[in-house]
């Protein structure tokens, strides 16, 4: 023990000494030179690749994506484009965010995938308002969904409806559902055969309540509903897309019809696929013709089978696209130009719906819903044990969402970007084929770590200790980028931004080099990518995805522009409304807008008075608020308070018919539309430059689809203009607009307590 302490050598654990390192004055400079330089050089990379993506790589911004993520990235992988899943300083190529457009309140440029006021349009009451208000117009058009009532505001007329059927003794007796206005996933939903049995929501919320369809087609006994997916790409002009296939989502209980007994029967009235799924029935069959949820192309296969016409159904069902689209398009616009002025050109917005159509024994298609954020989620649960669920991945989501997001994508990535996408590839597919050659004849390939070695500082290590001069120096550089190309090649797998970041940290390589860096990490991406790029030479097109068919069909106005431009009448009253928003940025119209429009139209020429136009702008705010306090609580900002689109459509409707009177609604519509139009025309010359300009459609011109063009002025000055003062001196009193309302028995109606001045003073601040 003791011979082995006496012959261990101490001096090993001994620190070296200060002055063994040879690091003198003139390696310290170098070392700082050196230090600089690749500060500098890291900089202008950094400047370079700034400028490289914003010209050529197309930016996607994830950081909102949600559920949506694993969808969008399999997509931004296939197409190799560039992910930011934190979000970007400039503004990306495309925001997919899985919130409202209200939650993105910094955008100001790109593609983002949703529109403003969306979710609001699509609730289920506007939407049903909307679909209404151009029923009253086209009866024949708009005969596609169920009849619906607005709780708790119609229950007295749903109450009469019923009476009567029950007076009739219709047989089968009908039955009706309860929806909560803005209620998803079938929450809250149940089935009435009687008024009574309907419960208002102790919290104020609102319903619809709809004709139950109880006549509808089945399969193999079982009710389903179809989940057809539309890209709206622009409002401006009206381009609608639509997925060439969808879900079908099946209910988990044979069908029966409705009686007192089965009413409750949620697993046999409703698909939702969110509540089915825990249904002890529910068939998780993987194949897209079998199960609980198939595609949409498999149940028209089934139709073919049955002797039907499935293609006929599916035209159909992009009729009602359409024609559902151009229902909520004048409240679109006005939303859409509240939250993204004029100014803000750089901004775009698109947005992927998802309506919920049902067919009837007929195999008339119903709508429904429209869903403004339709779930792109590619997995579903299973139960692994007894209140265990897993995710696993769920093929015919995936089948039909997966082509669904990259076509979308494709269709609004920035065209001259997509050029540059396209030689990236053909590129790709040459430093490939290299690669195999080079592979199958023992070559050293061209591209591998040469690049990255070549670029690379020298590392040395300084060994001190060494007594040897010529030995201790040690250049690492070789195994340092040996190994750094290891761990390269180890995280192609993850996500393309990461690696490519890990690439250009690595090396600090010139603007060629990191293209083709970039374009070596893309290479691992995605298998699919290379196949499509061997195509690519023989078809040059302007799309990557040229090659395989898309899976989404432009149908507006590709297709049905002409069939549908008579519809398009609302998008002039939505003009009207335009016209007269008093404050920018503002979604209601207030009483000295709604005054402004009856004397810039001149409407006192047709009898209306400046006291009827009080009166009819006080019952219509009522009764639009009344209809969904919720969404016009008083509380509300001031954007939200006055009278909404519908009101003032319906205020026309009233003005059309009492005014300008013709055999049915839509030729008084257009009668009253015309005299607004002129007038307002006539007016346009004196109006300060800054105000805007009244835009139309012109009539019946399915070349100019979108396209509004001003108003023709009409160069008659000599009318003496009527201001709103002469016409506020008339005399109007407060008990004229009590007394109409009592007449008219709107029971909400509170006079106010006794004023100095009439009543309807007390609105001229907006
Ligand atoms: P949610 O937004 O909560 O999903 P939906 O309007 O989509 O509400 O309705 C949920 C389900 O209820 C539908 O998938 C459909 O099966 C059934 N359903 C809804 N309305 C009707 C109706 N009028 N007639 C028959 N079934 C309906």
């Amino acid at each position: 023990m003791s011979m082995h302490t006496k012959n261990f050598n101490m001096d090993s654990f001994k620190k070296p000494e200060p002055n063994n390192f040879k690091l003198t004055e003139f390696r310290r400079d170098l070392h700082n030179r050196h230090k600089r330089e690749v500060h500098m050089r890291k900089e202008r990379l950094r400047a370079v690749e700034t400028r490289f993506l914003a010209k050529q790589m197309i930016t996607v911004d994830t950081s909102r994506a949600r559920s949506n993520c694993d969808v969008v990235r399999m997509c931004i992988k296939e197409l190799g484009l560039k992910e930011f899943p934190f979000g970007r300083k400039e503004h990306c190529d495309i925001h997919w965010h899985a919130v409202s457009y209200e939650e993105n309140p910094d955008l100001y440029g790109g593609k983002v995938n949703k529109f403003p006021g969306m979710t609001d349009i699509c609730s289920k009451m506007m939407l049903f308002r909307s679909l209404d208000q151009m029923r009253e117009l086209f009866p024949s058009d708009y005969d596609f969904y169920p009849r619906t009532w607005y709780m708790p505001t119609q229950f007295h007329e749903f109450s009469c409806e019923v009476r009567k059927l029950t007076e009739k003794r219709v047989k089968p007796r009908p039955t009706y559902i309860v929806k909560p206005d803005s209620g998803a996933q079938g929450d809250g939903i149940y089935l009435i055969r009687d008024p009574v049995d309907y419960t208002p929501s102790p919290n104020g919320k609102c319903h619809v309540v709809q004709e139950y369809l109880s006549h509808v087609y089945l399969i193999d006994r079982y009710k389903f509903d179809l989940r057809v997916y539309v890209v709206l790409k622009s409002i401006e002009p009206l381009d609608i897309h639509i997925c060439k296939d969808g879900l079908a989502r099946f209910s988990t209980l044979p069908y029966e019809t409705p009686t007192y007994k089965n009413l409750h029967e949620s697993f046999m009235h409703l698909t939702n696929y969110s509540l089915n799924k825990r249904s002890t029935t529910f068939n998780r069959s993987e194949r897209s013709d079998e199960g609980s949820k198939r595609t949409i192309s498999s149940v028209l296969r089934k139709i073919n089978l049955n002797g039907k016409d499935g293609d006929q159904v599916w035209k159909t069902i992009e009729r009602i696209v359409c024609k559902t689209v151009i229902a909520m398009l004048p409240t679109m616009r006005i939303e859409y130009q509240a939250n993204i002025p004029s100014g803000k050109t750089k901004l775009s917005c698109f947005q992927i719906l998802g309506f919920d159509i049902i067919l009837m024994d007929d195999l008339k298609p119903m709508l429904l819903e429209v869903n403004s954020g339709p779930s792109l989620s590619i997995e579903c649960e299973q139960e692994v044990a007894p209140g265990i669920v897993e995710y696993v991945a769920s093929p015919t989501d995936e089948e039909i969402k997966r082509p669904l997001v990259r076509d979308t994508m494709m269709l609004v990535v920035p065209k001259e970007k997509l050029k540059y996408c396209r030689r990236r590839k053909r590129r790709l597919k040459r430093l490939q084929q290299e690669q195999r050659e080079s592979c199958r004849s023992g070559k050293r390939p061209r591209f591998k770590s040469e690049p990255l070695q070549r670029q690379r500082t020298h590392i040395l290590i300084i060994n001190a200790d060494e007594p040897d001069e010529s030995k201790r120096e040690i250049d690492v550089t070789k195994q340092m980028s040996e190994m750094h190309l290891d761990h390269y090649k180890d995280s192609r797998d993850q996500e393309s931004a990461t690696s490519r970041d890990a690439a250009k940290d690595l090396s600090e390589v010139d603007m060629p080099k990191m293209e083709l860096d970039s374009e070596m990490s893309e290479s691992h991406d995605d298998d699919t990518i290379h196949e499509e790029d061997s195509h690519e030479d023989d078809h040059d097109h302007d799309s990557p995805t040229s090659r395989r068919e898309s899976c989404l069909k432009h149908i507006y106005p590709a297709i049905y522009d002409d069939e549908f431009e008579r519809l398009r009448l609302l998008e002039r009253v939505a003009e009207l409304f335009r016209f007269c928003l008093g404050v920018r940025g503002s979604l209601r119209i207030g009483p000295t807008g709604f005054r402004t429009f009856a004397r810039k139209c001149r409407l006192n020429r047709r009898g209306m008075t400046n006291a009827a136009i009080d009166i009819m702008y006080i019952d219509m705010q009522r009764k639009f608020d009344h209809m969904n306090p919720e969404r016009t609580s008083e509380n509300k900002p001031k954007k939200t308070v006055g009278l909404c689109f519908q009101g003032f459509l319906s205020s026309c409707l009233e003005i059309a018919r009492r005014k300008f009177y013709a055999p049915t609604k839509l030729e008084m519509l257009e009668n009253l539309l015309e005299y607004c139009e002129v007038n307002i025309c006539q007016r346009d010359d004196d109006m300060p430059p800054t105000l805007p300009r009244l835009q139309y459609r012109p009539k019946q011109s399915s070349s100019s689809y979108g396209q509004s063009s001003t108003f023709r002025r009409k160069m008659t000055r000599d009318i003496r203009e009527e201001t709103i003062e002469d016409l506020l001196d008339k005399t109007q009193k407060n008990s004229e607009i009590e007394a109409f309302l009592r007449q008219g028995r709107r029971m909400n109606y509170v006079p106010k307590p006794v004023l100095d001045q009439p009543t309807f003073m007390s609105f001229n601040s907006e």
